[in-house]
């Protein structure tokens, strides 16, 4: 649903990016700050500053790779990707908010159409440790 995807967390390709080397898509930058802290700390020794990207297919395992060819897959990480999982999914990872919550508030109590209004209702999208929290970085 666009409104529980718009909340946190922005997925879309960088056009320069390199293909995930098991899904052959292309992904998204993020900065190694976020995958050092979402990555289980015995999988941390295999970072070794060059440039990351997220892997943003559904169906691919691929969490976080390097155009060297080095990857990680979605079971190294300590959080669930969102959209490589089924609900319920976290949709705001700094204030631990999922995508039933704030359906919840559209659909079912109908108190939220905004992006706005489900800021103050759920408190998605107000914290500011997404850098280190979500996956995608933002
Ligand atoms: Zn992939
Ligand atoms: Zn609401």
């Amino acid at each position: 649903m666009a409104i529980v995807e718009g909340v946190c967390g922005k997925t879309e390709p960088d056009a320069d990016s390199p293909i995930c080397p098991v899904c052959q898509e292309p992904g998204q930058k993020v900065k190694e700050v976020t995958v050092r802290s979402l990555l289980k700390k015995e999988k941390r020794n295999g970072l070794a500053g060059t440039e990351y990207f997220l892997c943003l297919s559904r169906q691919c395992p691929t969490s976080y790779y390097t155009k060297e060819g080095t990857h990680f897959t979605k079971y190294d990480l300590t959080v669930p990707i969102w959209y490589k999982e089924e609900s319920p999914v976290p949709i705001c990872y700094c204030k631990g908010v999922t995508d039933e919550v704030i359906l919840d508030h559209v659909i079912n109590r109908g108190c939220c159409t905004t992006l706005d209004e489900i800021k103050a209702h759920t408190g998605a999208n107000t914290g500011k440790e997404c850098l280190t929290k979500n996956p995608a970085g933002r």
